[in-house]
């Protein structure tokens, strides 16, 4: 963290220290960010004692003055925050899976907080642009969802509307041409919304197993066991589609209901086409959500993806999102022959003008992100902290 030393003094005085590029709490300096081998537990414990130091360290930044200071600070406007957000709930999906589903009130309370912030948000491009150009206006934010799911068209666009703010949607474009729930996602939702019964695989899959899945281990091996029978068996999408029915029965979960209010589906070709023409930037995100190893299956991806996308929207994406935030520098030089200009990851920070365009870090906003920890981010403060890898 170069060219803060206003900032690193400030903190000093309000009984922090700055080294190594980062602020710490001058009794705790030596909590530093380490591997602590042993038992899960025990790191369990670890993780919970750094939030709540990184909690408590944060709250006494702001008490001093240093997120103002930062948030406004010269360092602050050469960086950009490129927030990545995957689903808004529709219903419970944020019990379910926290790490990418929001709930629309915490979805509200960001915007909200980012409003408050005196943040500029820029469409995608002009954020990467002007990243480069050394001309990003005070405290950049941009914003971006993965995968295109139909929450995003029911939750997340009226609030962008409101709060009069561009956003770029990563489409995977597979499901979305194919408009039934996604296989995996819904596999897992099904395993998890039929958390009090027992599942006999053997009528499923074929396995002698029955799986209480009031145990997470249980859905998880339930969930396995199910992907690698559809994987073996090379089964069709109507063929999974068919198989989600099945396993929803036997949970005595409401399948069809599912299906009619659209959860864990994508929007469709007429739902993408109207978006895009009231502003919302589709980009490429891989038609079935995969990179392949090899150039010509990758190469694939992208050109089926971006076909797909400009017979719904009418223009060509440039911009790429790397699915599931797996990247190799394999990928790199076959995006560049794509025409890629900018590549979005999931690895956590604020771009810097020294950022490679094709490995862009991105803040994945989840729902165990406290207020706090947010702002932190938005702040540009929390780059200095210590996070879990
Ligand atoms: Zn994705």
């Amino acid at each position: 963290m170069v060219g803060t030393p206003d900032v690193a003094e400030h903190a000093f005085k309000s009984g922090f220290s700055f080294r190594d590029g980062r602020f710490w709490r001058s009794s705790l300096g030596s909590h530093r960010r380490r591997s602590y081998p042993g038992k899960p537990v025990f790191v369990e414990r670890k993780t919970d004692m750094l939030k709540k130091l990184k909690q408590t360290t944060l709250a006494s930044l702001k008490g001093s003055g240093a997120f103002n200071l930062v948030h406004n600070s010269r360092w602050r406007r050469q960086r950009l925050l490129i927030l990545a957000y995957h689903g808004i709930s529709l219903d419970d999906e944020h019990d379910w899976n926290p790490a990418q589903y929001l709930s629309k009130e915490v979805f509200r309370d960001r915007l909200n907080l980012i409003a408050r912030s005196g943040c500029t948000v820029l469409p995608l491009a002009e954020g990467v642009r002007r990243l480069y150009d050394g001309d990003l206006p005070e405290r950049s934010i941009v914003l971006t969802f993965d995968d295109g799911t139909y929450d995003f068209y029911l939750r997340a666009y009226p609030l962008l509307k409101e709060f009069d703010y561009p956003a770029t949607l990563y489409l995977t474009t597979f499901y979305s041409q194919y408009n039934r729930p996604v296989f995996d996602v819904a596999c897992s939702y099904l395993l998890w919304k039929g958390r009090e019964r027992t599942l006999d695989l053997k009528s499923l899959v074929g396995q002698e197993i029955s799986l209480d899945l009031n145990s997470e281990q249980a859905r998880t091996t339930a969930f396995e066991q199910i992907k690698q029978f559809s994987s073996e068996q090379k089964l069709s999408a109507p063929e999974k589609d068919e198989l989600l029915a099945v396993i929803a029965e036997k949970l005595c979960v409401d399948y069809e209901s599912l299906v009619s209010r659209r959860v864990l589906q994508l929007i469709n070709p007429g739902e993408v086409k109207s978006l895009a023409a009231d502003g919302i930037d589709v980009q490429l995100h891989t038609h079935r959500h995969r990179t392949p190893s090899d150039r010509e299956l990758f190469l694939k991806e992208i050109a089926d993806n971006r076909t797909s996308i400009i017979e719904m929207t009418g223009k060509s994406p440039s911009h790429f999102c790397y699915p599931s935030g797996v990247w190799s520098r394999d990928f790199l030089p076959w995006l560049s022959e794509a025409g890629i200009e900018s590549a979005t990851t999931c690895e956590i920070g604020l771009a810097t003008p020294q950022s490679h365009p094709l490995l862009l870090p991105r803040l994945v906003d989840v729902s165990g992100l406290s207020p706090i920890e947010f702002e932190g981010w938005v702040t540009g403060i929390s780059t200095a902290l210590p996070r879990r890898r």
